[in-house]
């Protein structure tokens, strides 16, 4: 967990409660988090499930890895340190986007079982719902789709650290959901979360 820096800060409360701004929204914010080796489909699923979710009605935004690494965390490399800082405020940019009543979707490979757990911890204390996803699937799998060629090159020695090649991946031990994708389609791992999301009563006023 990062330490406190500033002193002299206090917490200033706003006028409205957390249950009016998810009123306005007709729904309840929350943060789904995939996880999972890259190309594992964590991206393409977000994509998917934003898309639905906006197409009936609801405030979705997806964090992407790639995208959060050319803004708010384009000084972060893939050291251990780095991955966990990485982490950390996308952490804590989910739980304020939670907060505001959206639904974010956050696509990470968050490959250390303890930073993710930070996440999680985070989101309870603020009583925010936190669904972590495994976004599963074989690495032989995964090494064949290479939509970005990272496997490749981290074979020929040109990416050093990679998930899965040399850097270790840590699964979830207890996610919320477990989607295989070497054996579920896209669509079927969209209605797997649909349904979830549903269940747990976030797509309603
Ligand atoms: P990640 O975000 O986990 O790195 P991406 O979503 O960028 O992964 O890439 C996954 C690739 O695998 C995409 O090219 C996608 O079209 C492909 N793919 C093939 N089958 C599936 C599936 N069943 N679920 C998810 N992605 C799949």
């Amino acid at each position: 967990m990062a330490k406190q820096v500033a002193t002299n800060i206090t917490w200033h409360e706003g006028n409205v409660t957390r249950e009016e701004r998810h009123d306005c929204l007709q729904q309840r914010g929350a943060t789904v988090w995939m996880t999972g080796l890259s190309a594992s489909g964590k991206s393409t699923i977000a994509v998917a499930l934003e898309q639905v979710l906006v197409q009936r009605g609801h405030c979705a935004y997806r964090l992407d890895g790639d995208n959060i690494r050319m803004g708010l965390n384009k000084n972060l490399g893939f050291s251990a340190e780095d991955r966990a800082e990485n982490i950390r405020r996308i952490g804590e940019v989910a739980k304020l986007f939670a907060d505001a009543g959206i639904i974010t979707l956050t696509s990470f490979i968050s490959p250390y079982r303890a930073d993710r757990d930070n996440v999680r911890k985070l989101h309870e204390a603020a009583k925010l719902p936190f669904i972590e996803v495994f976004v599963d699937c074989d690495i032989n799998v995964a090494e064949q789709r290479d939509p970005k060629g990272l496997y490749k090159k981290a074979r020929a020695g040109e990416i050093k650290g990679f998930t899965g090649i040399d850097d270790p991946y840590e699964a979830p031990s207890n996610p919320e959901l477990h989607l295989k994708t070497h054996e579920l389609s896209v669509e079927e791992s969209v209605q797997t979360l649909l349904d979830l999301l549903e269940d747990e009563g976030l797509l309603e006023p």
